[in-house]
């Protein structure tokens, strides 16, 4: 059995503090996109056995935030003949999110290694898991060249991947590869290692509600309306809070659609005046047995059943969000691959769900349909704080080691 909660310094765990070090925020700016560039080079020197393509992203949805109006580089790696059928291919992501409004204690950009724990901004989501894959497979290809081994390492993923792993996955298609099955090095379990999988994350959907009014001066409410005061305010926001969907997964641990108010907005400009309307958004996790489209119809069906068409009007606000698709799969070869190796590193099999937030994971469909997709990445806290997104964030040595150690034992069986 491999030493677990032993810790390890392989050479995953010098390209995870090499990747750490580089400061690479999702490309929202122009001026961030060098050092996005500087970490998939260091991802590409990593991987000396593979073929490297670059492919240049650009957001063309124009349903999305134009937010990307340039390109995007992201990296499509691959070991050995992709004509050949079969192989693992990985979905990883090197961009990280800010730190600008937290209080760290640790460097974010340092890379410092303390405590059994290597320290840093993206050394959980996900920066660990890349290295521990590119070192994986460099070993495994070295060892088995004659199935291929693919990964798509991307520049842009925690701000919706307009211009991304969709890009990466279309280069894959059109080189002829036919990968057996996609891992997404995610944080899949919540503290302990090994412990958690995912097959499928719910989609996301904003609904705006514009609530209608009449602005005028404050001390003369009667002859104005003021949204903030409809009677039918307080049930319009009840009833929308208890929407109800039967629509859960159980045996695959996707919870049902849910939908959740996220902010009630209506302001005047000044104490002195009833505000001109007011603003709901509402936003939807939703399954597969949703469409956006059908979620828009049904709460404008609730708001004519309490008659309050005139009063409201819905609007899908594209400001704020965009559709993203759910995505679920059926267990196969990948999924028993890692239990079965999991359940020997920890002692237990691991428990597998479809909760959680939105991956990259939900784009593989649309390029490769009825393709395996599993998520498998360390811990989302894996000291019980510090995890993903979090003021000092950090990798446990030994889940590291670990992770790169399942990376190459599901790689073999694939
Ligand atoms: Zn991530």
């Amino acid at each position: 059995m491999f030493p677990a909660f032993t810790p390890l310094r392989g050479p995953e765990l010098e390209l995870t503090q090499r990747l750490v070090q580089i400061p690479s925020l999702t490309p929202t700016q122009p001026d961030l996109l060098d050092a996005v560039g500087e970490a998939l080079r260091l991802c590409q020197a990593a991987a000396p056995s593979a073929n490297a393509y670059w492919v240049a992203g650009r957001d063309t949805n124009p349903s999305t935030r134009p937010v990307f109006p340039y390109e995007v580089p992201n990296l499509v790696l691959v070991w050995g003949n992709p004509q050949q059928a079969g192989g693992l291919c990985f979905l990883g992501h090197v961009d990280v999110v800010p730190v600008a409004k937290q209080t760290w204690q640790r460097n974010p950009f340092g890379g410092e290694i303390a405590d059994g724990i290597l320290w840093g901004r993206g050394a959980t989501d996900m920066k660990g898991a890349v290295a521990a894959f590119l070192v994986a497979a460099e070993a495994v290809f070295l060892q088995r060249p004659e199935r291929p081994i693919y990964a798509v390492i991307t520049g842009d993923e925690e701000w919706g991947s307009p211009a991304g792993t969709l890009a990466g996955l279309q280069t894959l298609h059109e080189l002829g590869a036919h990968p057996a099955a996609f891992l997404v090095g995610e944080p899949s379990s919540q503290q302990a290692f090994g412990t958690g999988l995912k097959l499928g994350r719910r989609g996301s959907f904003n609904l705006a509600l514009t609530l209608r009014g009449q602005s005028g001066h404050v001390a003369y409410p009667a002859l104005f309306s003021n949204p903030l005061e409809h009677p039918q305010l307080g049930p319009l926001i009840g009833r929308l809070a208890t929407l109800a969907f039967a629509d859960g997964n159980p045996p695959s641990g996707m919870p049902a659609t849910r939908a959740t108010l996220t902010s009630v907005v209506a302001d005047g400009g000044s104490t002195s005046i009833v505000p001109a309307s007011a603003e709901m958004r509402l936003n939807f996790r939703y399954t597969p047995q949703q469409t956006p489209e059908g979620l828009w119809q049904q709460v404008a069906a609730l708001v004519a059943e309490m008659g309050l068409a005139e009063w409201v009007t819905i609007t899908a606000n594209l400001a704020v969000g965009r559709h993203q698709n759910p995505y679920l799969n059926q267990p196969g070869p990948l999924h028993q691959a890692l239990v079965a190796t999991l359940t020997d590193l920890v002692g237990a099999p691991p428990r597998t769900d479809a909760e959680g937030g939105l991956t990259d994971g939900r784009h593989v469909h649309k390029v490769f349909p009825g393709a395996e997709v599993v998520e498998c990445g360390p811990p989302e806290q894996p000291y019980g704080a510090g995890g993903m997104h979090q003021a000092d964030e950090g990798i446990r040595l030994d889940d590291l080691a670990n992770l790169r150690h399942v990376y190459q034992q599901v790689m073999k069986a694939l």
